[in-house]
């Protein structure tokens, strides 16, 4: 259940909500959205019926969540969420460009390439220091020297850092440095990660599993949302089909598809998605199009000699072309907003 505070309702009050539903042995949260508290209690309609709920001080309105997702459905929130992320809004009306190498490589190439995407205004940098990688024989990442770089790179350019952590072993070291902590497509369903995620203090950045339907997404953040951590942003970054004329298919449909289900941000990397640098901006664009809170992208200052992922990686100039494109398709689109209440 969604058990919406009157506008003037103290905190003491959503407590004693919560001291309600604990002594039905509930657990409830109390989120502030806007102005306006709010508790969101799963399972409660199994044990109160929402009359009982209604006449505690300080309640306005209780609204079932029908839904699987208890906690990512849009109707556990009375608006879109926010994830703040070192000072960046993510799914506050701003779109939000996150850029970088596939993996930390080197201090010399690390540095060119924060040089650049800082330049170009970007606030939040990705890189991996811990890769995923399909074969056990290709880079695996510079792992936790790769973290001090991303460090450095924090205090030279002011830059927030991206970057993901691959198991629940490397997840202490990796939050100690990451702003927004990444679990990659492969790790969708590690129930383990997700868990440990969730008790994390640092938001996450949840991708879209290769094979993963939207439902079985959003029952993965439903996993880190449960622990206690409200603050996820999900990544759509191509599912596999049986096209091949790209590394994945980009499944532009499931932005305004999750965007009706969840009131968690929905980013999109379209460089996993296609593989080919050439494909990269137009996908980008259409995902803007599509409703993306942000984009998710990777660059590099000489793809030819990139330990990962080089053949998709934007050069300099491509990049800061879709930095301008980007941005324009996003004010067509803030032109002529949707209605209060709807995603479209
Ligand atoms: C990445 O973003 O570095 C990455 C490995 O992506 P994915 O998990 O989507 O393959
Ligand atoms: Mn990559």
């Amino acid at each position: 259940m969604l058990i919406l505070m009157e506008a003037a309702a103290t905190l003491d009050q959503a407590q004693g909500v919560l001291a309600f539903l604990d002594a039905g042995g509930l657990k409830g949260r109390i989120q502030e959205a806007g102005e306006a508290l709010s508790v969101v209690a799963p399972h409660a309609s199994k044990v109160f019926k929402a009359e009982r709920l209604e006449v505690l001080p300080g309640v306005r309105k209780v609204v079932p969540i029908t839904s699987p997702f208890k906690f990512a459905s849009a109707d556990a929130a009375p608006h879109p969420s926010v994830v703040e992320v070192a000072g960046v809004a993510i799914g506050g009306g701003e779109l939000v460009l996150v850029a970088g190498p596939c993996g930390v490589e080197s201090e010399e190439q690390l540095y060119a390439v924060a040089r650049y995407v800082a330049g170009a205004g970007l606030r939040l940098l990705r890189a991996g220091a811990f890769k995923p990688r399909t074969s056990p024989y290709a880079f695996q990442g510079m792992g936790s020297q790769g973290l001090r770089l991303l460090e450095g790179v924090r205090r030279e350019f002011g830059l927030g850092i991206v970057t993901e952590a691959t198991e629940v072993d490397v997840f202490d070291e990796v939050e100690e440095v990451a702003d927004l902590v990444q679990i990659g497509a492969r790790n969708m369903q590690n129930f383990a990660l997700l868990r440990r995620a969730g008790r994390s203090r640092k938001p996450v950045l949840l991708k879209r599993g290769p094979a993963a339907t939207l439902e079985e997404w959003l029952l993965a953040a439903e996993y880190v949302l449960g622990e206690g951590n409200p603050r996820v942003v999900l990544c759509e970054r191509g599912i596999r089909t049986w096209s091949n004329h790209a590394r994945n298919t980009l499944d532009i449909s499931v932005v305004p598809a999750a965007k009706c289900l969840t009131h968690l941000p929905v980013m999109v990397d379209p460089s996993h998605a296609v593989g080919r640098r050439e494909l990269v901006i137009p996908c980008a664009l259409a995902a803007v199009a599509a409703g993306a809170d942000g984009l998710l992208v990777e660059t590099h200052c000489a793809p030819e000699k990139a330990l990962s992922d080089g053949p998709q990686a934007l050069l300099p100039t491509d990049f800061q072309r879709l930095v301008v494109q980007a941005e324009a398709v996003h004010r067509a689109r803030q032109a002529s907003p949707p209605a209060p209440g709807l995603a479209f």
